[in-house]
């Protein structure tokens, strides 16, 4: 379960988003870290400076075939937005289908990169945006997900 802190969508996003920089910092878990840079990341939109190459499949870095594959499929309510669009190869849009991609994972029983997961947390900023929940409390069905999911680190 996330810290107390932890009330709004825009919250939950920027802890998971702290906890990367965190484990990126060589400080994993480490609550002062995650908390400084929660009420840093909170301030503004949420952004990453990493830029993936969209030649390059974000799951296991192949060759992508055109057209990339959506993070959350839009028939399960994902966005017609860049972030929710990500480069990938034939094989893993095979693979993935008609999936949300923490489900793809889950299935599998393989960890969710970390780079996976930030394209996933920037996706799911601008749909919480556009929806205009952002600042609303997390929904029980999104925060039971979201303690299941297991990023690699
Ligand atoms: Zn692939």
């Amino acid at each position: 379960m996330p810290p107390a802190y932890v009330k709004t969508c825009r919250d939950l996003l920027c802890y998971e988003a702290a906890k990367l920089e965190a484990v990126a910092a060589r400080r994993p878990g480490d609550a002062r870290f995650i908390l400084d840079r929660v009420k840093t990341l909170r301030v503004g939109p949420l952004r990453f400076d990493e830029v993936e190459d969209p030649a390059r499949c974000l799951f296991d870095g192949i060759e992508a075939a055109p057209g990339g594959e959506w993070l959350v499929p839009l028939e399960k309510g994902g966005l017609e937005v860049a972030s929710n669009l990500v480069p990938a190869c034939e094989s893993c849009r095979a693979s993935k289908g008609n999936r949300d991609v923490l489900a793809w994972y889950k299935d599998r029983r393989v960890r969710v990169p970390r780079a996976v997961w930030r394209r996933y947390l920037r996706a799911i900023y601008d749909t919480w945006e556009k929806q205009g929940i952002l600042e609303g409390p997390v929904p029980a069905s999104e925060a039971k997900r979201w303690s299941t999911v297991d990023v690699e680190r």
